[in-house]
């Protein structure tokens, strides 16, 4: 049989956030007369210690049975007093909350009307309450092994720290190398470190890490299961030379029929390449791949006489016959380090991007000014078929970033710096040229980013404060309109070269990985974090983390910092072994159930599905809630046309009285 409900309810002042505009002393008088209730009282924080322990002994003492905490939100503090009940040996369950902070005096100024509101939350909370049924947490086992997808230095950083842990990873990258962005950076700010330098020792260790399995050229095409039991699939797509075999020779690209005709994405399409390609030097791995859009054999069944790679291949490691393979693994947790895109300068068309080709963006200049650059780090610009060395060079600022005409409100985090670094090195390799920076505010707010912009400007980098309107050509020379802001002067820059500051953007394919891993976007479309400021590493989705510019654009240094958060996230779960299971979870009745199937199309976690059982002698369809993936959100009960899935705490015979209670009380 069970228990007679013994209630108590417990006010919170929240110091005066709740106090000054509720009567706490009303409402816990209100309360005492409320059904079933044998304590009411009122504390200056429920959540201190002390506010817990007047909980505690009374379970303990007055045999108190049920408890409805009115403070703030149950997203705040609901884990804490389910604690404290459990340490008084009471299921944590019996809980209810009435949030008479943010939905009452936060949001109303008159006294007596919150007052009131107050009364009606916590009689609704009340009658709840003695509806709700003990439910017990369950555990389930956790893989002890990681998926992390994007090689880039949060991708590798996240997968070391995991390995370095003792935990099987498994990393995958999109193309044939490792690396991401920070590859193809020359020197980074603010302390001018050879990015390379620092780069490719991580990319070796990804490779011969003993507890990392690095799939490059490979994409996650599946992702089901929940925290701890992950169930995924990769495309590893055919490279059509034997990774085995392939010595790292180069020769194939030396004769590929399609030498130097193929723009080189790691150059950012500055430099050529061949069909047959390593992405750049120090790629991990050292393997080429056949680049299936551009070979001439793979496009048009034909190359010359024969395919010149195989020819020259000494390893016998050319196979058009290779076949994409599906690979299949199980993991306890995921960390997203997909990366960005740079804003696309064609976007801004009176910036000339398109038109004219000494203007350029400042992914294409770290390209230009290192020394594995198309043009071995030399600043060369051809123009009307001329090779120039620029001696008037711009640099434009906030492009596609601080801009809401195209779309993109938030600032790129990166840019000013990466700017102040260019034209330190432009300014190091052209000592006689003259740079200025077109600007909206400097944002030099990291670890030596204030001290680095006065270097620069030291040497002579000129800030002229204003946002360029047009740029057009005046014989060899391009003319910069823009207003000095500062002395209220429109003027007219004459230059040899202009770099546009892109921004950064999402990715263009998040889609993708967004249904595989269900997770959601903030409204500047990056991967959006659990929590803003408590939980920035984390999704919604348990047991998948965030890390580096996916989730928003961010420098090496903080980009490093997120993957270790990410990882050591992740890296919970594993070590547990276990991970628990939410108790608030929908149930079938198994009688009732048509078996129609609404509640497995509604479920956005795809927790539901469809068996077969036998009712009363026949063979029927049901649905069947998977417990793990359920996050009891409830939207399967709302489809549901025979009231048959409905979430525990959640069901018609708690909400209801709780709505009645919400309606007739005054
Ligand atoms: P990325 O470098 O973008 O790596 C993401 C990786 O994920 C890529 O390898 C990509 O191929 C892979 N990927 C994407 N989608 C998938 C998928 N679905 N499956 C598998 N793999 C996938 N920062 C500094 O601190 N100092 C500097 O000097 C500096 N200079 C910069 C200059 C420029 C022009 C730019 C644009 C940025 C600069 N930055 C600098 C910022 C720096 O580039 C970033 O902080 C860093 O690259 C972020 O790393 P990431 O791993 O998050 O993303
Ligand atoms: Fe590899 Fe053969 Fe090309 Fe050498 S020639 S890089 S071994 S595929
Ligand atoms: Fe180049 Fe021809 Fe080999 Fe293709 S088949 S990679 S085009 S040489
Ligand atoms: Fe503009 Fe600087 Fe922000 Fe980039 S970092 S968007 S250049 S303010
Ligand atoms: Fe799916 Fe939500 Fe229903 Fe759970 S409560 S089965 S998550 S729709």
């Amino acid at each position: 049989m069970t228990e007679k409900p013994k209630l108590g309810v417990y006010i919170c002042h929240c110091g005066i956030n709740i106090a000054s505009t509720v009567d706490v002393e009303a409402v816990t008088e209100f309360a005492k007369g409320l059904p079933n209730v044998i304590v009411a009282r009122n504390y200056a924080y429920m959540c201190s210690d002390p506010g817990q322990l007047l909980i505690k002994n009374d379970i303990k003492e007055e045999g108190v049975n049920r408890v409805v905490v009115a403070s703030c939100s149950p997203r705040m503090h609901e884990p804490t007093f389910r604690k404290a009940l459990q340490e008084a040996g009471l299921n944590p369950f019996f809980l209810e909350m009435a949030n008479i902070r943010e939905h009452c005096s936060w949001v109303h100024g008159d006294r007596e009307e919150a007052t009131a509101k107050a009364r009606r939350l916590v009689a609704a909370a009340v009658a709840k309450v003695r509806q709700l049924e003990p439910l017990e947490e369950r555990e389930v086992d956790a893989e002890p092994a990681a998926l992390v997808i994007g090689g880039g230095i949060a991708g590798i950083q996240a997968a070391l720290d995991i390995a370095d842990a003792g935990f099987k990873v498994y990393l995958v990258e999109k193309t044939p190398s490792v690396g991401g962005r920070m590859a193809q950076l020359d020197k980074t700010f603010p302390t001018l470190d050879c990015s390379a330098c620092i780069l490719t020792p991580k990319m070796v260790d990804t490779a011969s890490h003993p507890n990392i399995q690095l799939m490059t050229y490979s994409e996650v095409e599946e992702v089901s299961g929940y925290i701890g039991n992950f169930d995924v699939k990769v495309r590893k797509k055919a490279r059509y030379v034997d990774f085995d075999k392939c010595t790292g020779c180069g020769e194939c690209a030396a004769a590929c029929r399609m030498a130097n005709r193929i723009p080189n994405e790691f150059d950012a399409g500055m430099g050529k390449r061949s069909a047959i390609y390593l992405p750049f030097p120090q790629a991990v791995p050292a393997k080429y791949t056949i680049d299936p859009e551009n070979c001439l054999y793979l496009t048009r069944g034909k190359c010359g006489k024969g395919p010149k790679c195989a020819e020259v291949c000494r390893a016998g490691a050319i196979n058009f016959e290779q076949q994409d393979e599906i690979v299949e693994f199980k993991v306890g947790a995921i960390v997203v380090a997909t990366g960005f895109d740079v804003f696309e300068a064609r976007k801004k068309p009176e910036y000339g991007y398109a038109d004219y080709p000494n203007v350029i963006t400042g992914l294409e200049m770290e390209r230009l000014v290192s020394a594995s650059g198309p043009t071995g780090g030399q600043i060369k610009i051809k123009v009307e078929d001329e090779e120039i060395v620029p001696k008037e060079i711009a640099f434009i600022q906030c492009v596609g970033s601080r801009d809401k005409s195209v779309g993109n409100e938030y600032c790129s985090r990166v840019c000013c710096m990466y700017t102040a670094k260019q034209a330190h090195l432009v300014k190091d390799k052209i000592p006689d040229a003259n740079v200025r920076v077109y600007y909206m505010d400097v944002r030099a707010f990291g670890k030596g980013f204030e001290e680095f912009y006065d270097r620069v400007r030291r040497e002579g980098i000129h800030y002229i404060r204003g946002n360029p309107s047009e740029i057009f050509k005046r014989g060899s020379k391009l003319v910069i309109k823009v207003e000095d802001t500062l002395t209220a002067t429109p003027m007219e820059d004459e230059v040899d070269l202009v770099v546009l500051a892109v921004g950064l953007e999402p990715r263009q394919d998040v889609r993708k990985i967004i249904d595989l891993l269900r997770l959601s976007q903030s409204p500047d479309l990056f991967f959006l974090e659990a929590h803003p400021k408590l939980r920035p590493v984390d999704t919604a989705t348990d047991g998948v983390f965030l890390a580096g510019c996916c989730q928003g654009p961010k420098d090496i240094p903080d980009t490093v910092a997120q993957a270790k958060g990410a990882a050591s996230s992740a890296m919970i779960p594993l070590a547990r072994g276990k991970v628990k299971i939410g108790a608030q979870v929908a149930t079938v009745n198994e009688n009732t159930c048509r078996g129609c199937g609404f509640c497995v199309e509604i479920c956005p976690y795809s927790a539901i599905e469809l068996v077969a059982v036998n009712r009363f002698g026949h063979p029927v369809q049901v649905a069947r809630v998977n417990e793990a993936l359920c996050k009891g959100c409830g939207s399967c009960s709302a489809g549901c046309l025979s009231d048959s899935i409905q979430p525990k705490s959640f069901r018609d015979r708690q909400i209801l009285p709780q709505i009645a209670a919400l309606g007739v009380m005054r």
